[in-house]
């Protein structure tokens, strides 16, 4: 049994909010009557649909594919027929295009052609036809994190799940520990690394012990801090490798890959499963009753809200992820996506839903930044238009962790005003 402890981490918070559900064991929520899948789940080009209103789908199926070289493919998560192909303004104000499958419940399947041996290049082109991105809530493609320019030395597995209330990687870390394990040794071998550490937050001691049990895993045994789980601050405190401004993980030699990342990778290359499953935590204080749970990709999360018990008269928020970089709804035609972690149903009190006063010049978000931007100054200049400063001010490296907002006294809206310079920096770059 190997534990290590980290590197000290200067960085970042102790947050408030429970691990409702830490407890509950992983259910199957049963399987909708109509499936919404996104065409845009990952980052990079969107998949082009290669199916047609009225055909036939297995669970499995290939209903959109990979358009260019950071793009993933997308499966039908269920049995049924093609019902409609049409755009939606979700329940994020994003507007994409949807395959609408009606569920016929014969639960078909179609698999991926059985693998002829497990070489790098078979593993990392399983993962890709597979439709693999990074499930922690990235999305960038997994066959592109495993194909860096350079040779790794260090593979690094994220199970710090650092977010108040998710506890999705928890159960599955307890519960699935030696399919993980499986996952994380054919990632290993398609990067060709030996070194493998896994980071896990101390208040998973059960998770903590389960994945000590494999001798050739370093388990770090990570301190409650957010934002813990953020690749760079990660790689630092597992490895002591600091990733300069601007630099990927492979600068450093290393890959980070997150726990159903792997689990998924695992399905693909041993039972030759295309990705059309997750595991998702449904949480906070307005849900009846708090639960892991195993869906469809494309279930609605109204589904989900009401298989929970529902929410309370004073819930005020619903959130698609966890309460720091989640986003809130503005409404409920929001559908799984392969990068989805939880479900978030808060109560007044859980928000920051206070309306923002005047910066009062603190500096507590520069104080409390892990990046070392000063949040501050990139809010206002994104608000006043003057976009180049931002990105002087570094606005392309808030990592968009929210703890600047979370602490500011001021409830400013830090984190939407960076994200919003960042959109427009790299419009500017595109020369729109
Ligand atoms: S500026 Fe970005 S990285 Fe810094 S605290 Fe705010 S959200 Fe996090
Ligand atoms: S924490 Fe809020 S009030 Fe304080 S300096 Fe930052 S933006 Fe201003």
């Amino acid at each position: 049994m190997k534990i290590l402890e980290p590197k000290h981490f200067p960085f970042g918070s102790k947050i408030h909010g429970t691990k409702l559900s830490k407890n509950c064991p992983i259910e199957k929520a049963p399987a909708p009557a109509r499936v919404y899948i996104s065409v845009s789940q990952h980052i990079g080009a969107p998949a082009i649909p290669v199916v047609n209103v009225g055909d036939k789908v297995k669970k499995g199926t290939l209903i959109a594919e990979a358009s260019g070289a950071i793009s993933a493919n997308v499966f039908s998560s269920v049995s049924g027929t093609v019902a409609e192909i049409r755009d939606i303004v979700n329940g994020l104000n994003q507007k994409q295009k949807y395959i609408i499958i009606d569920n016929d419940f014969k639960n078909e399947e179609e698999f991926l052609p059985p693998l002829g041996d497990f070489e790098p290049n078979t593993i990392i082109e399983r993962i890709r036809l597979a439709g693999l991105v990074g499930l922690g809530g990235a999305g960038f493609p997994t066959a592109v994190k495993l194909t860096p320019k350079n040779p790794l030395d260090t593979l690094v597995i994220n199970g710090a799940e650092c977010e108040p209330y998710l506890t999705c990687d928890h159960r599955l870390m307890v519960e699935r520990t030696d399919d993980i394990y499986k996952g994380i040794k054919y990632a290993a071998r398609a990067l060709n690394v030996k070194k493998i550490v896994v980071g896990i937050e101390r208040n998973k001691p059960n998770a903590i012990e389960a994945l000590s049990a494999f001798d050739d895993l370093e388990v770090v045994s990570l301190k409650r801090q957010y934002p813990m789980g953020s690749e760079k601050h990660l790689i630092y405190v597992t490895t002591g490798r600091k990733v300069p401004t601007g630099k990927m993980p492979f600068d450093v030699n290393c890959c980070v890959l997150n726990i159903k990342t792997v689990l998924a990778a695992y399905y693909a290359i041993e039972k030759d499963r295309p990705l059309t499953e997750t595991v998702l935590t449904v949480s906070g204080r307005g849900i009846k009753e708090p639960k892991n749970l195993q869906v469809a990709i494309g279930t609605p999360f109204s589904e989900l809200i009401a298989y929970c018990g529902g929410t309370s008269d004073d819930t005020v928020q619903i959130v698609a992820g966890g309460p720091m970089m989640g986003k809130a709804l503005v409404n409920l035609d929001q559908y799984v996506r392969k990068t989805d972690s939880g479900i978030l149903c808060l109560k007044a009190h859980e928000t920051y839903a206070e309306s923002p006063s005047n910066c009062i010049n603190c500096g507590l978000c520069a104080r409390k930044c892990p990046m070392r931007l000063m949040p501050m100054y990139i809010e206002s200049f994104a608000l006043s238009g003057d976009f180049k400063e931002a990105e002087r001010y570094g606005a392309m490296n808030c990592i968009e962790c929210g703890l600047c907002a979370y602490n500011c006294p001021a409830k400013r809206a830090l984190v939407q005003s960076i994200v919003y310079a960042k959109t427009k920096i790299k419009e500017m770059k595109n020369g729109k």
